[in-house]
């Protein structure tokens, strides 16, 4: 266990802002998931002799559309992932504590980037090595 953490009430005040970062997701995921059902069901509805030139014209730009819609989703699948980990790091007491130099990571930092688990000094310190 490190040494520092935060205090209790301040990861209430962390857990809160994650919750709520985690319920737009979940609707953003929403709307997503509705848009690409509206263009699925928009197609199969239409009858073929009807549309078939129309469909043909539309054709690159609702799979493009569909393309975007997977891309956005994945996206915030991702960003929903990493917000439950760092719910999961207030539970296990891991939260806002570098992993390297057991050091706390200041909090406007773990607002913008809950799943952070380095601080700024070692990120960089890192990068260097890299490089
Ligand atoms: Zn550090």
């Amino acid at each position: 266990m490190p040494l520092r953490t935060y205090s209790k009430t301040k990861l209430v005040k962390f857990k809160k802002s994650i919750e709520a970062k985690l319920n737009d997701v979940a609707h953003e995921m929403d709307d997503i998931r509705d848009t690409l059902d509206t263009n699925t069901r928009g197609n199969s509805s239409l009858s073929q002799d009807a549309v078939y030139s129309v469909h043909m014209a539309d054709a690159g730009t609702d799979s493009y559309e569909r393309e975007k819609g997977f891309h956005f989703m994945n996206r915030e699948s991702d960003y929903h992932k990493s917000l439950t980990k760092a719910l999961e790091r207030i539970e296990d007491g891991s939260f806002g504590v570098c992993n390297i130099c057991e050091g706390l990571i200041p909090e406007e930092r773990m607002l913008e980037v809950p799943n952070a688990t380095k601080c700024v000094q070692c990120k960089e310190k890192e990068k260097l090595n890299l490089a």
